[in-house]
């Protein structure tokens, strides 16, 4: 396997704070990893350890087999590594075009290419003479990736670069910018605070927590196995039950659950998606009332109090329904779980 980064036991730590610990991973050319995790936890410092600007205490980045950090330093400029910062950062008083033409070297800032690359990003030439204030959000991004493209990296570092957009425009330079690196194969990390935006935009997601990885799969592994019960709520909308796991099956509030085998039993809590729960009309199996009903648009998060058998406790979970319903707190429904459950020791 041909890899664009490998990353081996980084620690970074600034005064007496450790900010990054033993963080170990690797990252396929021409793949896009989507890096995630609460604020704070050290994503964007793992950035800028990887494109040159900071030094690690401990560990290696090889970029393409070739040891940059740790046994050996790159800066920035000889890593061939492009960056786009959450706020584009450019400089504001340039044009659209030398903005670009920043990234090329010397003797290729031509206008043809500089309107080469805006095409690139779906940007018009003609914004080559405008200023950065000229210009919407999306379409400062955009300027700001012309101008990491420009420079024609092996790998491209995007640190929140669609944060400050709104969701309209999100989705459509988010698709933008993945048809542009896309095409051009360069290995993507794009860091990001939004969940959807990373199970959607990455073939591999990266999950961090305070300063290691917790975990590094497909979007589908970390939205339907994560490794823990932090990681499951951190990525989506978890319901989380305690439960007694015996051969592949889990005694709890939603009756007899099969449960992903994964070696744990005994007492345990399993973790299932709000769309795993579907409301039944027959009555029949497990039952109760609805308490709550968020409206969301497309869909509905509906709050449902389990009856429970003993009369002790009651659970309260959480089920996912697309489209209008008519129900509303006080009504009865009936409950079906759908495909596995995962289990988690105590
Ligand atoms: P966010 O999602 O909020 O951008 P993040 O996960 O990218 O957060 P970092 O920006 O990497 O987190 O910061 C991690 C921690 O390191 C924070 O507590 C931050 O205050 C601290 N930190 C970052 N850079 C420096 C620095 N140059 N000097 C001292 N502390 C720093």
């Amino acid at each position: 396997m041909t890899y664009a980064l490998k990353v081996e036991g980084l620690d970074k730590s600034f005064g007496a704070s450790t900010i990054l610990r033993h963080v170990t991973f690797a990252v396929e050319a021409g793949s896009t990893t989507a890096i995630v995790g609460p604020s704070g936890c050290g994503k964007t410092t793992l950035l800028r350890l990887i494109a040159g600007f900071e030094k690690p205490d401990a560990g290696t980045i090889a970029l393409a087999g070739r040891v940059v950090a740790g046994g050996g330093w790159a800066p920035a400029h000889r890593r061939s590594v492009g960056y786009v910062a959450q706020d584009g950062a450019l400089f504001p008083h340039a044009t659209v075009g030398a903005n670009v033409g920043f990234g090329l070297p010397r003797r290729a800032r031509t206008a043809p290419r500089i309107a080469e690359l805006l095409e690139m990003v779906s940007l018009d030439p003609s914004y080559a003479a405008r200023r950065p204030d000229e210009l919407s959000g999306g379409q400062q991004q955009r300027v700001a990736l012309a101008r990491a493209l420009a420079r024609e990296p092996e790998l491209m570092l995007l640190d929140e670069p669609f944060s400050a957009l709104d969701a309209g425009l999100r989705a459509n330079t988010r698709r933008i910018v993945a048809d542009v690196l896309a095409k051009a194969a360069i290995t993507t990390i794009l860091v990001t605070h939004d969940q959807p935006e990373a199970l959607s935009f990455a073939d591999r997601v990266a999950v961090m927590s305070t300063g290691c990885l917790a975990q590094i799969g497909t979007p589908r592994e970390i939205y339907s196995t994560p490794i823990d019960v932090p990681t499951a709520q951190f990525i989506g909308d978890a319901v989380v039950m305690s439960a007694h796991v015996d051969r592949g099956r889990a005694h709890c509030a939603l009756g007899d659950v099969t449960v992903a085998s994964n070696g744990v039993h005994g007492n345990a809590r399993i973790m299932l998606r709000p769309e795993q729960i579907e409301l039944t009309s027959d009555g029949a199996g497990i039952t109760g009332t609805v308490v709550d009903v968020e409206f969301l648009g497309s869909e509905m998060l509906l709050g449902i109090r389990l009856d429970n058998a003993d009369g002790v406790v009651s659970e309260r979970v959480t089920v996912r329904r697309f489209g209008a319903t008519a129900l509303t707190p006080g009504d009865r429904v009936g409950i079906r779980v759908l495909g596995k459950a995962v289990a988690y020791e105590l």
